[in-house]
Order: structure tokens, then C-alpha cells, then sequence
């Protein structure tokens, strides 16, 4: 699965031990459980990025969304998702040393921007979609894919090509590593992105979650706004469970048909009818030919 050449080191330190390698430089982020600092490695002056995260309790839920990262993580190795190069242990934290992203999060640059060029949404989509083809071969679903997880390799000012990096794997599941037995039928994820049947809660639910997330991506970086979006999180859940999706101009109507169609596909409530992500992958409006002629529901 993952060559020991590269496959991360874990090490036992004591609490200091990170910075005799890396220098630590200003806070990135913070996400629901970790906090992440910018770091040089002092033998090389290589930059990245350091995911810090405290032991509290044995079991405690952010250990275990660690754990799990770091597994899942080991078992990738793909352009398009973010490299774990090496993991410190000390008694009260988690070090993770990962690729610096510096271009920062896609929700930020769409707050921004306001939305994107539809030729700058087929890069993201397609890079997106080859990392999710990636996963689900080796049965991983990431089940939180949202426009906060997904970051920017470099920055876009200067119109540098986009470079996306997939992130937060503390959700995910895959088959076969110690604590993802069970059936994949935990309600988790984040409202706004989640699937139909994830809300539901009822069965066990598949891969083409992802797909529905990256639906969601879609449509908010063509036109800036959620497709799914109400005042209360029953009345989201409602709208999601019935996914009437609207494109409301001004800003649709000069999106082409081909990507409304594609929208549509992944946006799809049965998952029987759901497009999978090798699909979207192979998309005409993905590939870059002929715009397809909508078809309404
Ligand atoms: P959590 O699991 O706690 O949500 P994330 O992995 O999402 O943590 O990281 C939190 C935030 O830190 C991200 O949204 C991003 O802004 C920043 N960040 C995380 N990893 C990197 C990275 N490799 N390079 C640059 N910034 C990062
Ligand atoms: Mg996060």
C-alpha cells in the first residue's frame, strides 16, 4: 500500500523535542480539534505545516479523530491529497508534520472572490475528483469533504494555477483498519455538505456520499452561495432530504449547461441514480468537450 520508503516516521519525545527539528512559525489555522502553526525543519529550511493536537483523555474523541487521520494518511499517497511526512509523540500531544499549503482554504477564497470562473471550477473539480476516484478504489470515503478541508498548494494571487490538496481525514473511514469496522453508518460530516442518506442515518451508507459533497463544493464555487441553505438546521435538513436544488439567476445564467447537468448528477438524492466519482471524472464538462444538452429531472 505505501512504500517504507515512504511511509512517516512516529516518534517518543518529550514535549520540547519538536523544536530541536522544526522552528516554529505563526499559527495557519485551527480547526474543531487541533491547532496548526507554519514550521522550517532546522536541517533543511524546508517549510510545513505542524497539526498540534492535545492528548486530554485517553479515548477522547479528538485522539481517536487523530488516530485515525494518521492511519488513513499512511495508507495515501496522491498529488492531490496532503502528505503526512512525519508524526511526534510526546506524553500530552500529537505532532503532525504535513506539506504547507500556502495557499490557504477554498471557502477563503471564495469569501473573497464571491465565486469562480467556470473554467477555474473545472481545474478544482477535476483535481477533486481524481483525489475521491483515488480513495474510493481503496474503499476510503472521507466523509467531510467541504471547502474548508480542501486547501491551496500555492497562493492565487498572480493567477497561479490552482494546486488543491484534500485535508482533515478525521472522518473518514476505510475498510479494514482497526475502529472502521463497524458499518459506515455514523451521521457525521458538516450540515450544509452532508448527504440525503447520511442524514437520514438509517442505513448503512456508501461512497457516493463524497460525490453529493462534491456537489455541494461545486455549486457554491460557481455562483458563491450554499445550494442547500435555511434559517434552521431542521429546515436545511429538509431541503436536503428533498434536494430541490435552484439555480437562481443572475448568477446561473451564464453558466453553461454542461455544468448545471453535472451539478445535477452529484446532487441526486437516490444514489442509485447519483453519478460516482469516477463518472464526474470522466464527464464531458470535466474532459473539456462538447457541452451536453441539459436534461431536466
Ligand atoms: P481540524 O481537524 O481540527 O479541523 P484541519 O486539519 O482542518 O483541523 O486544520 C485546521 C486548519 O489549519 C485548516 O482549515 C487550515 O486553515 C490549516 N491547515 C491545516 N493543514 C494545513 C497545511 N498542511 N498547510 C496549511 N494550512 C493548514
Ligand atoms: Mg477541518
Amino acid at each position: 500500500l505505501h512504500s517504507p520508503r515512504n511511509r512517516p516516521r512516529t516518534r517518543i519525545e518529550d514535549d520540547s523535542g519538536i523544536e530541536v527539528d522544526y522552528s516554529l512559525g505563526e499559527m495557519l489555522g485551527k480547526g474543531a480539534f487541533g491547532v496548526v502553526w507554519e514550521a522550517t525543519s532546522v536541517n533543511s529550511k524546508e517549510k510545513f505545516a505542524i497539526k498540534m493536537v492535545h492528548k486530554d483523555k485517553p479515548g477522547s474523541v479528538s485522539i481517536q479523530l487523530l488516530e485515525r487521520e494518521i492511519q488513513v494518511l499512511n495508507h495515501v499517497d496522491h498529488p492531490h491529497i496532503i502528505k503526512l511526512v512525519e508524526v511526534f509523540e510526546t506524553p500530552k500531544k500529537v505532532f503532525m508534520v504535513l506539506e504547507l499549503c500556502r495557499g490557504g482554504e477554498l471557502s477563503d477564497i471564495l469569501k473573497e472572490k464571491k465565486s469562480f470562473k467556470e473554467n477555474e471550477v473545472k481545474v478544482i473539480m477535476k483535481q477533486l475528483a481524481e483525489a475521491v476516484v483515488y480513495m474510493h478504489d481503496k474503499d476510503m470515503v472521507h466523509r467531510d469533504l467541504k471547502l474548508e478541508n480542501i486547501l491551496l498548494s500555492t497562493s492565487c494571487i498572480n493567477d497561479a494555477p490552482f494546486n488543491i490538496k484534500v485535508t482533515d481525514f478525521g472522518l473518514s473511514h476505510m475498510k479494514g483498519l482497526p475502529g472502521c469496522d463497524d458499518l459506515m453508518s455514523s451521521r457525521c460530516g458538516t450540515l450544509y455538505y452532508m448527504a440525503p442518506e447520511v442524514l437520514n442515518n438509517k442505513h448503512e451508507y456508501s461512497k457516493l456520499c463524497d460525490v453529493w459533497s462534491m456537489g455541494v463544493i461545486m455549486y457554491a464555487l460557481l455562483c458563491g452561495r450554499m445550494p442547500f441553505n435555511a434559517e434552521t438546521a431542521p429546515l436545511l435538513e429538509e431541503q436536503i432530504m428533498c434536494g430541490a436544488l435552484k439555480f437562481k439567476e443572475p448568477e446561473w445564467i451564464s453558466i453553461s449547461d454542461g455544468a448545471k447537468e453535472l451539478v445535477r448528477g452529484m446532487l441526486n438524492v437516490s444514489t442509485i441514480n447519483r453519478m460516482t466519482a469516477r463518472q464526474v471524472l470522466e464527464d464531458s464538462w470535466i474532459t473539456g468537450g462538447a457541452v451536453r444538452k441539459r436534461i431536466d429531472p
